[in-house]
């Protein structure tokens, strides 16, 4: 089955009830038994709910898996993962990521003895550097936020084996679309389905798919006893969602590649970071496990300063001034005190995240507004 075939018809039936062709949303907390353990699968709606599982097996087709798993948000998809480790393992991660993931590492998982490494990922030595006898996991998250470096999924692989460690690859902002890190030798995807997946700026929700079947059954173990699972309803909506992943992700792309060529010949911009551009250093990479370069832009300007972002930032009409990305309308970012905060000043400049870049998740509007939009914008500098 090809890609947007399964995103309407993966893992998914009519209803065995009604026939009725969409996934109903079955807003029951518990299941009515005919004699005590006897039932149709389904105990309790914490543990079983059939529309989270329509979409859970849904997900897990769009990703090649054999597992998938949903959680209340990325964050808690995410914790479900590190709550699988043992005081004394070490994780090695990206110096250049989501700001809620680096949070989780170092300002939760730290307390209970879970160091985390924070290194340059493009860079395999440094990743090298890094592992240890201790390490149990590679966190990789490629297309990275917000600096749009590429990190080789084969060759982490490739790495963590060395010390039989465990590679779960955030695949947030590339979207199953384009790209599948399980294909390429990952031991888990996540997602946080509140971006591409549900892509219309309505649902939070997080999720996972593997194809191991043992670390299925650990994480399905910490899905049902943590109990941080998404509503029936939500999982509706993200169900509807991903019947247009592709159509929406494709139109994206092409819009951000027309903006990051506008962008990149602005007088005003300092520097363009985007996946697509052939002198992007991990183009190459990018080409080899993505399918397009993604709907996700940032750029900085020649006169670096807040004040000069902050201008930009609240002269746009059609790019909304928000956090989140992935959804059908276009929004535009300001990593530094929004999505990055939480991460030191002196960390974001190491990666090159500067006062006055601004990160753009690119909609599906037409383009020609977008591009007049931020012209209109950038002369306000
Ligand atoms: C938003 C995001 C998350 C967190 O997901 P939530 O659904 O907000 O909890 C994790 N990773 C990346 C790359 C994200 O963009």
């Amino acid at each position: 089955m090809k890609f947007g075939t399964k995103v309407i018809h993966g893992g998914l039936e009519p209803d065995p009830l009604t026939g009725a062709v969409m996934t109903p949303i079955y807003q029951t907390s518990t299941y009515a038994q005919e004699a005590p353990g006897k039932h149709k699968g389904y105990e309790y709606a914490r543990t079983q709910n059939p529309t989270r599982s329509a979409l859970e097996s849904n997900l897990s087709h769009l990703e090649n898996g054999s597992h998938g798993l949903c959680f209340a948000s990325g964050m808690s998809a995410m914790d479900a993962i590190l709550r699988m480790l043992n005081p004394g393992d070490e994780i090695v991660s990206s110096n250049d990521l989501y700001g809620g993931s680096y949070r989780l590492m170092r300002r939760v998982y730290e307390r209970f003895g879970i160091a985390s490494h924070f290194v340059d990922m493009t860079k395999a030595a440094e990743v090298e550097k890094a592992i240890n006898a201790k390490t149990r996991l590679l966190w990789v998250e490629t297309p990275t936020n917000p600096m749009l470096n590429v990190v080789d999924i084969r060759k982490m692989v490739e790495l963590a084996k060395g010390v039989g460690a465990l590679v779960a690859v955030d695949n947030t902002f590339a979207s199953p679309y384009l790209q599948n890190p399980l294909d390429l030798g990952a031991d888990i995807v996540l997602h946080s389905a509140t971006k591409y997946l549900g892509g219309h700026s309505d649902v939070v929700m997080g999720a996972l798919v593997l194809k191991d079947d043992k670390l299925a059954e650990t994480l399905r173990f910490l899905q049902n006893a943590v109990g941080a699972v998404p509503s029936p309803n939500d999982c509706f909506l993200v169900l509807r969602g991903i019947k247009t992943l592709h159509l929406r992700v494709e139109r994206a792309c092409q819009n951000a590649a027309q903006i990051a060529a506008y962008v990149r010949q602005h007088p005003k911009v300092r520097q363009v970071f985007y996946p697509g551009f052939e002198d992007h250093p991990q183009h190459q990479i990018a080409k080899g496990q993505m399918r397009h370069f993604g709907g996700m832009i940032s750029f900085d300007l020649k006169n670096d300063s807040l004040g000069n972002a902050v201008k930009v930032l609240s002269n746009t009409h059609y790019f909304t001034l928000a956090e989140s990305l992935g959804g059908v309308e276009s929004l535009i970012g300001h990593p530094a005190s929004m999505t990055h905060a939480s991460i030191p000043k002196e960390e974001r400049l190491k990666v090159g995240l500067t006062d006055s870049l601004i990160r753009l998740s690119v909609g599906v509007e037409d383009v020609d507004d977008l591009i007049e939009d931020l012209d209109k914008a950038l002369s306000v500098v």
